[in-house]
């Protein structure tokens, strides 16, 4: 299918939006990986986060909020541009509140919104600058209706031969759905959002794009407008995103959410001892963090394809069969990062980012 962003209309460059923006607010539903948007026209040019107004939506739809009292209000916490409608138009990242009482004068976070709890931790930490990089791997499926899902390139419920071609491949046998994955990178550079790279992966039909370096609680903002943009460009293309961890069972790679993590300390000269003091640290914390690393990831870390398994903890060198890897490079040049594999594909960027830099940096339970 061919990518369709625009309009039917032939003139419809020529249309005037008159000094006024389209603005799709975005946010995290009950769930906690689905995300739910709408819009609306705002009457000027937005110079800065404060001249976005508030909103609110209805929560009883979302898993947020009960019918009686369903409104949940959406506060913006960041905004990129508007790939698809281009201009002055907005992308704009939104955190979900309820009210405390009938009263309604103060406001609660609303579940899921992880970004409200993660940020004093964020906040106290800024000086050690921890600069995140985050492996989003995900599946394109085939969805000829919407209860049945099935990897994109496979037989029609069937399985295709086995892994091995697929990771960075090239070519028609074995690549499927390069359209979906090039439009998301060009829909994020175009954004502003700091995508570092793509690649297939080792399943058919899987892929990964990374985001970062990014510094603090920003990373988060980032990997979810970035998610976004996938599912938008998928709606277009005909093809269903999935980030669960493992939606294929038996020898079939799961999906992770690898975090690349330093501090500043970890980046200057002779860091390599301070993030092998992290790596102790979140040895300690092992179980702290699997409860935070993502839904149903115990299904994915077997110890098999690329895993350490779930009861374990490991360290290594260039080891991908590792919790944490040491990249070589950081090895021989004694400095930089370390490389959490243990998260899923399904991971709250800001739950992640906030218990790792609170375990390496605090070094205590927050
Ligand atoms: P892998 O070799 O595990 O596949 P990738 O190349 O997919 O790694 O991703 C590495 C990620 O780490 C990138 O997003 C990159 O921007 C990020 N990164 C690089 N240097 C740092 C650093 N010092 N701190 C945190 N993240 C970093
Ligand atoms: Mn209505
Ligand atoms: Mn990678
Ligand atoms: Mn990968
Ligand atoms: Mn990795």
């Amino acid at each position: 299918m061919k990518p369709f962003y625009g309009c039917y209309h032939t003139n419809f460059d020529e249309w005037q939006q008159h000094d006024r923006i389209m603005a799709e607010y975005i946010w995290i539903d009950g769930t906690g990986i689905n995300l739910r948007s709408k819009s609306r026209s705002l009457d000027k040019k937005i110079e800065c986060l404060a001249d976005l107004p508030d909103w609110n939506f209805d929560g009883s739809s979302t898993e947020q909020a009960c019918t009686e009292d369903s409104e949940v209000i959406i506060k913006p916490v960041a905004y990129f541009k508007d790939p698809f409608r281009g201009g002055d138009n907005l992308l704009v990242l939104c955190s979900s509140y309820s009210w405390t009482d009938e009263t309604r004068t103060e406001l609660k976070p609303a579940n899921t919104n992880f970004r409200y709890f993660s940020e004093p931790i964020f906040e106290e930490c800024k000086d050690e600058q921890p600069w995140y990089g985050i492996e989003q791997e995900y599946y394109l499926m085939e969805c000829s209706n919407a209860f049945t899902q099935w990897p994109l390139g496979w037989p029609e419920g069937g399985f295709p031969s086995s892994q091995g071609p697929y990771y960075c491949s090239v070519g028609a046998t074995v690549c499927y759905g390069r359209a979906v994955v090039d439009t998301h990178y060009r829909a994020c550079l175009a954004a502003g959002v700091n995508i570092s790279g793509t690649n297939g992966e080792t399943m058919p039909g899987q892929w990964e794009f990374q985001v970062g370096p990014c510094e603090g609680i920003s990373i988060g903002d980032h990997l979810w407008m970035a998610r976004y943009l996938l599912e938008r460009v998928s709606e277009d293309l005909g093809v269903a995103v999935s980030f669960d961890p493992k939606p294929i069972k038996g020898d079939w790679a799961g999906a992770g959410g690898h975090v690349n993590f330093s501090t500043k300390t970890m980046r200057e000269e002779g860091g390599l001892k301070e993030i092998y003091e992290a790596v102790d640290k979140m040895k300690e914390r092992q179980k702290e963090h699997l409860d935070l690393y993502g839904l149903d990831n115990e299904k994915r870390l077997t110890g098999k394809n690329e895993t350490c398994a779930h009861g374990e903890f490991t360290c290594g060198v260039g080891d991908r069969t590792a919790s944490i890897r040491i990249p070589t490079s950081v090895e021989s040049s004694k400095m930089g990062y370390l490389e959490d594999r243990r998260p899923a594909s399904n991971l709250d960027p800001y739950l992640v980012g906030a218990i790792l830099v609170s375990t390496c940096v605090i070094g205590e339970s927050k």
